[in-house]
């Protein structure tokens, strides 16, 4: 294939939408997804994400913890084309023990689009969510669900996601009535309502629009709805600020929109507003450099790796998130951390559900690449330049357990699994220097269990999980060697090596980590680890 052009590689560029939907368990993620897609036209009939979910509990054993607690493990990519643009969405597992995987899906997105359940309110786990894209200014669309039913009142929403979220909400819609009495949301941009009517799997096209805020009609159809809308919407015109481009694109704004996910209310408005406001790719930094997304040259980063999503074929995919130049199926390319080169020809996307085979992909896509372990989280992938991208976090573990294996034949299975769960980021797996048994780290107390069960699943090892006396740990540093090995020796019996080797101190309550620091003042002491 002939080199792109440069303008080729920016116009494709400048029409790529990368972004994630971070909301709270059974806010409607799954549901809106769906209706992205139904709307984007990647799918005819709704249903098909839940029947995806459905099937993968069919064929994959360890999803059965999934389908148990009725929550969603597993991320995945879906890309769709709207307007003229590409989009791709990245889903997030919603339960908090899968939290730290969803920080490093959020490093791999340009935008957000919160879900809230118009009942709840703003939910923990969507807080949690929403620092991390808070603290990486990521912008955020919001989206208000289920008007359907009987839901909080959209002022006292819309205070309570400002004070949250700490930033300014510009409502582009807003809702007329709730509930059973749900009539519709008026488009405070362009000045018309759409009537809802509950809806259906199908993207109908008859939707009833009617121009202006204050057509005669409404009253007498809508009635006091009406009234009480109406009124808001005055208030909400004098006190909120005009949307700015710039305080969205910063992350100071948050344009919010209402809805009902489940009947198609509302989401093609969503649709509309990330073809038009979301931003595309942009520069990203690296170790030596910043790299713009539409230079010549490919390199991504890989930011999740998925082992056995399909367990019939011992898979592993790595997710790379492209950040430049055009990617091309069977091109040279170099993994920058362990120099070694890699030639995918099986690289996989992911267009409205099925994997395909992938044969270019630009800044902004995600691409999956089989491997069996050459690729590891946080790596940089180039065409030889030696660049290393920074920010995929991991974080020091909250909680702890010592693993060994039932049968100790297994051992060499145990340890296999546990670096590749390791590897995956879905557990961090801890070898002290003093002992035999390894430490498994976690953020939260369901990582374990899904550890466990894919051990014996996958691997066929039956673990012991059991406690440990350990609470909190801290990658160290030192930028004197010899202080660090000085450090090292000294706390011989609490010091362990991580998944990449790195130096970890392990202690059992708060107060002795300070009095470890204190004592030992040029030993740095991290409670975030970035890249591999
Ligand atoms: P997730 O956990 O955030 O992915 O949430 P789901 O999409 O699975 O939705 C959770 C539940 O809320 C399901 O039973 C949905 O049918 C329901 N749901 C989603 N959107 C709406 C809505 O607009 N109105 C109502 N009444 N229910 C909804």
């Amino acid at each position: 294939m002939s080199e792109p052009t440069a303008s080729r590689i920016e116009t494709e560029v400048r029409r790529r939408r990368t972004f994630a939907i971070i909301s709270h368990p059974d806010a409607g993620k799954t549901t809106l997804t769906e209706k992205l897609l139904l709307f984007s036209g990647a799918i005819q009939i709704a249903g098909s994400v839940k029947a995806r979910k459905a099937s993968r509990h069919a064929t994959s054993d360890w999803m059965e913890i999934e389908k148990q607690r009725g929550i969603s493990v597993a991320s995945s990519v879906m890309q769709m084309e709207y307007r003229d643009c590409v989009i791709n969405l990245l889903d997030t597992p919603g339960h908090q023990d899968f939290s730290e995987d969803t920080y490093r899906v959020l490093t791999a997105v340009d935008a957000a689009l919160m879900v809230i359940d118009a009942a709840n309110g703003v939910e923990p786990q969507t807080r949690r969510l929403l620092q991390v894209c808070r603290a990486r200014n990521t912008p955020i669309l919001t989206f208000v669900n289920k008007m359907d039913r009987e839901v909080q009142e959209p002022l006292a929403l819309m205070d309570e996601i400002e004070r949250e979220l700490g930033m300014t909400v510009v409502p582009f819609t807003w809702p007329v009535g709730m509930g059973k009495q749900f009539h519709g949301v008026m488009d405070l941009r362009q000045q018309r309502m759409r009537v809802f009517a509950p809806g259906e799997d199908r993207v109908a096209g008859t939707e009833e629009v009617l121009e202006g805020l204050d057509n005669p009609a409404y009253a007498e159809r809508f009635g006091m709805q009406y009234d009480n809308a109406q009124g808001e919407i005055e208030l909400v015109r004098e006190a909120a600020p005009e949307f700015s481009l710039d305080d969205f694109l910063t992350g100071k704004q948050t344009p919010m929109f209402f809805g009902s996910a489940v009947n198609n209310f509302g989401v093609q408005e969503v649709l509309d507003a990330l073809v038009e406001l979301a931003p595309p790719p942009d520069k990203r930094v690296a170790m030596q450099r910043t790299v713009q997304p539409e230079e010549p040259k490919f390199t991504g980063v890989v930011f999740k790796i998925q082992a056995n999503m399909d367990p019939a074929h011992r898979d592993r995919i790595a997710f790379v998130r492209v950040a430049s130049g055009r990617f091309e199926r069977g091109m040279n390319l170099k993994v920058v951390r362990s120099g070694k080169s890699l030639r995918p020809n099986s690289v996989v996307t992911f267009m409205s559900q099925k994997r395909e085979l992938l044969d270019e992909a630009f800044a902004g896509d995600i691409i999956g690449i089989p491997n069996h372990g050459v690729l590891q989280l946080g790596d940089t992938i180039t065409e030889g330049e030696a660049l290393q991208y920074t920010g995929l976090p991991f974080f020091a573990p909250e909680m702890f357990r010592s693993v060994e294996v039932a049968d100790p034949l297994k051992t060499k299975q145990l340890k296999a699994g546990l670096q590749q769960l390791g590897e995956e980021g879905a557990i961090q797996v801890f070898r002290p220097i003093a002992g035999s048994v390894l430490l498994l780290g976690a953020v939260g107390q369901l990582q374990f269990e899904v550890v466990a069960h894919r051990l014996e699943h996958e691997y066929g090892v039956k673990a012991r999980i059991t406690g440990s006396r350990f609470q909190v740990a801290r990658w160290v540093t030192c930028d004197d060697p010899q202080e660090l090995k000085r450090f090292i020796d000294a706390n011989d019996h609490r010091m362990a090596y991580d998944a990449v080797d790195a130096p970890t101190v392990l202690v059992e309550y708060a107060p002795e980590l300070r009095a470890i620091e204190s004592n030992w003042p040029k030993i740095k002491f991290h409670a975030l680890r970035e890249h591999a």
